[in-house]
């Protein structure tokens, strides 16, 4: 495990509510509980429980966002995840979140995003390489080589960026509210769109004109595709050609075909896959398939707080599962690079930093 901490990694698909610390959690729902906002004995078991159906995970996150959905929270665990895939040396996360209006706390979708943003810049312990937070990015201040982590002479560096999140239970208007959104901050860090939540809730065609106007401004799109069995969405997402793909999990035979063909990159998640019981086992895992035929791929937290997992701890599941070296797991981490949502500029520097710690390897 420690191994595997000490590697650069790149984190992808990290969902904002569903990386929170149960600590954090438990801490701010027992406080809504003396101020009689929930019943803390009631929710305290939802917290803390470990197998979770994937219907059991929408219900937390609708508790997760009764708890945290006001502007000083978002702002606090902004903070504390960034803080923590730092700390098992994430060098670039792309974390998403979907923008939330919330009139009793007179949060707007802009305002939610305000709070994330200064949670983005509040991080004090290591250094956050963000649109005006004063961290020059070509600095190689970062202290990645393998098993040298932070000696207290040089400092953490991170990237982070920002994708929002539409949710599968949104209009049309609020799908395209996000995407205005996310075009006018995009100086301000916001790289790209996500489509997520419940997955059997809502149509494609629903978010399909704010995708498309996305698109069409230049954002990139990930999808969360094929996580239920449901052809004939796969199918349209597919003739979409996102950038990104999350999940997979119930590809047909010519998904699969026309996948590969395009090279879209997968956001593999097997923790999350496997807690839900979208993928039975991970002996029958599409990673393994992927991997063989070199599909470009990538290893994921999904929710670290809902599946109690980490990056760290996912690529040692992958390497442990299928018998996987130090090397190939370091060139999987090293490929990541290269299906993120930013210029070629931060890619280079990122190369650079994986190249300084690849010296370190053997
Ligand atoms: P947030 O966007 O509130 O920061 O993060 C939590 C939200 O991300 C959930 O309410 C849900 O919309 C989305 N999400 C988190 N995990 C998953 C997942 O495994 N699948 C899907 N489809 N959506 C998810």
């Amino acid at each position: 495990m420690e191994w595997f901490a000490s590697i650069p990694k790149v984190e992808l698909h990290a969902h904002l509510n569903g990386s929170i610390r149960d600590s954090t959690l438990l801490e701010l729902a027992r406080d809504l509980g003396e101020k009689h906002v929930i019943v803390f004995s009631d929710v305290e078991h939802v917290i803390l429980k470990n197998d979770r159906s994937l219907t059991e995970v929408f219900k937390l996150f609708d508790l997760i966002h009764i708890i945290t959905t006001d502007h000083g929270t978002v702002k606090r665990i902004t903070k504390e995840v960034i803080e923590d895939f730092a700390s098992e040396n994430v060098i670039y996360l792309e974390l998403r979140t979907t923008p939330k209006r919330n009139d009793s706390k007179g949060m707007t979708k802009r305002s939610y995003m305000e709070a994330v943003m200064e949670g983005v810049r509040a991080v004090s312990t290591v250094d956050v390489v963000f649109p005006h937070n004063n961290v020059d990015a070509g600095s190689h201040i970062i202290s990645v080589p393998v098993n040298d982590m932070c000696n207290g002479t040089t400092r953490k560096k991170i990237y982070v960026r920002l994708l929002l999140s539409i949710d599968r239970r949104e209009s049309t208007a609020a799908a395209m509210e996000t995407v205005k959104l996310a075009l006018e901050m995009r100086d301000l860090g916001v790289v790209g769109i996500d489509l997520s939540g419940n997955p059997v809730v809502g149509e494609w065609i629903t978010f399909l004109p704010a995708l498309k106007f996305a698109r069409e401004h230049g954002l990139d799109i990930t999808l969360h595709c094929g996580e239920v069995p449901n052809p004939k969405e796969i199918q349209a997402m597919l003739d979409f050609i996102p950038q990104r793909i999350g999940h997979a999990c119930y590809f047909g035979e010519d998904d699969w075909k026309r996948m590969k063909s395009y090279k879209i990159p997968v956001e593999i998640c097997l923790t999350s896959n496997i807690t839900t019981a979208s993928v039975s086992s991970l002996d029958v895992h599409h990673f393994a398939d992927l991997y063989k035929e070199k599909h470009p791929l990538v290893l994921c937290t999904d929710d670290s707080g809902v599946f109690s997992t980490s990056l760290s701890k996912e690529y040692n599941l992958a390497a442990s599962a299928y018998g996987l070296g130090k090397r190939e797991m370091f060139e999987l981490a090293r490929n990541a690079v290269e299906f993120l949502f930013e210029n070629d500029e931060v890619k280079q520097d990122l190369r650079s930093i994986f190249d300084l710690a690849a010296k370190k390897l053997d």
